[in-house]
């Protein structure tokens, strides 16, 4: 039973009559025939002690990501306004922006995840980093700061996508670029299994996203969709064997102690040995699969982790 049916969009904000799309616990997904947006109503967050407690966070501030990963490199392929300032809008333990200092930018970030931002310094040795929210950023850089703002897996869990791209926007220079990736929502289900509410509340395509970023006077510079590699897929085979092929005695051996790899980055020679033994074997095994998957999807159009845009302020 869909919930009472919205008469405003939550993306564009104009009112128009939505179309229901599915339900998911007691929210419902609502698409505008206006801007092709989707968004969840209740279209609220669960704030940021929710976040804070979610254990694929705090998981990832124990275990860091030290390199960009595959949205973060088609901003690195892009490289536009390369040596400006740029701010990272949701920058988590900093594996991005890391990277875009690394590139030559003057690069700046924000969390609201405090231990996130704790994390970075230690990881990264990042300075120009701190808690807080575009709020913030604005009252302590003033308009037209920024030659480049980043937002990586930021905009869909967004109450209001709208305000806060406008405030983004005011945080650039003109002509300066804004960069965006969020979940592909034309994607096979079993390639977005957290693509839901609470956690995320909007959803997204190429057409709808640059009607979004066009109603906020950007101009799309380049869009694409992040397909899933084959080597994606053989973990993901991985995964759904995993109980019935006996990988237990591998897991046994190699199972790192949790957190240790935070304290000291030292996993034994041994443990690394049967890791690598073990990757063999999955691709011996599921190769041939991930490849008749990844066509099965690519024919389908339903290959695709996430969306990448980057655009250009007018
Ligand atoms: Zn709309």
């Amino acid at each position: 039973m869909p919930n009472i049916k919205p008469v405003i969009c939550g993306v564009c904000g104009k009112s128009a009559n939505l179309n229901f799309k599915e339900d998911f616990k007691e929210y419902s997904l609502w698409e505008c025939p206006e801007c092709f947006g989707q968004f969840w109503s209740p279209m609220k967050g669960p704030g940021a002690g929710w976040y804070e407690k979610d254990e694929r966070y705090s998981f990832r501030n124990l275990n860091p990501l030290e390199k960009p990963e595959r949205n973060h490199r088609e901003f690195l392929r892009d490289l536009p306004a390369k040596g400006g300032r740029l701010l990272d809008i949701g920058m988590g333990t900093g594996n991005f922006l890391a990277a875009a200092v690394k590139s030559g930018y003057d690069g700046y970030g924000v969390d609201f995840d405090s231990e996130a931002i704790e994390t970075a310094k230690r990881v990264f040795g990042l300075k120009n980093v701190s808690t807080g929210d575009l709020d913030g950023v604005l009252k302590d850089f003033g308009e037209k700061s920024f030659d480049i703002v980043t937002m990586f897996e930021v905009v869909e869990h967004l109450e209001n996508p709208a305000e806060f791209i406008e405030k983004s926007k005011r945080l650039l220079k003109n002509g300066g670029y804004l960069a965006i990736s969020v979940p592909f929502r034309g994607a096979a289900e079993f390639l977005k299994p957290n693509d839901k509410p609470p956690r995320h509340l909007t959803r997204w395509d190429k057409n709808s996203m640059e009607n979004f970023l066009k109603e906020h006077e950007f101009e799309t510079a380049r869009i694409k969709i992040i397909k899933a590699p084959i080597s994606y897929l053989i973990t993901k085979f991985h995964f759904w064997t995993r109980g019935f092929l006996s990988f237990n005695a591998v897991g046994k051996l190699s199972a790192v102690p949790a957190g240790q790899k935070a304290v000291n980055n030292k996993v034994s020679l041994r443990a690394r040995v049967i890791q690598k033994m073990a990757r063999i074997k999955d691709y011996i095994l599921f190769l041939l699969p991930a490849i008749i998957l990844s066509g099965i999807l690519l024919v389908t159009g339903r290959n695709g982790l996430g969306l990448y845009i980057l655009a250009k302020k007018k």
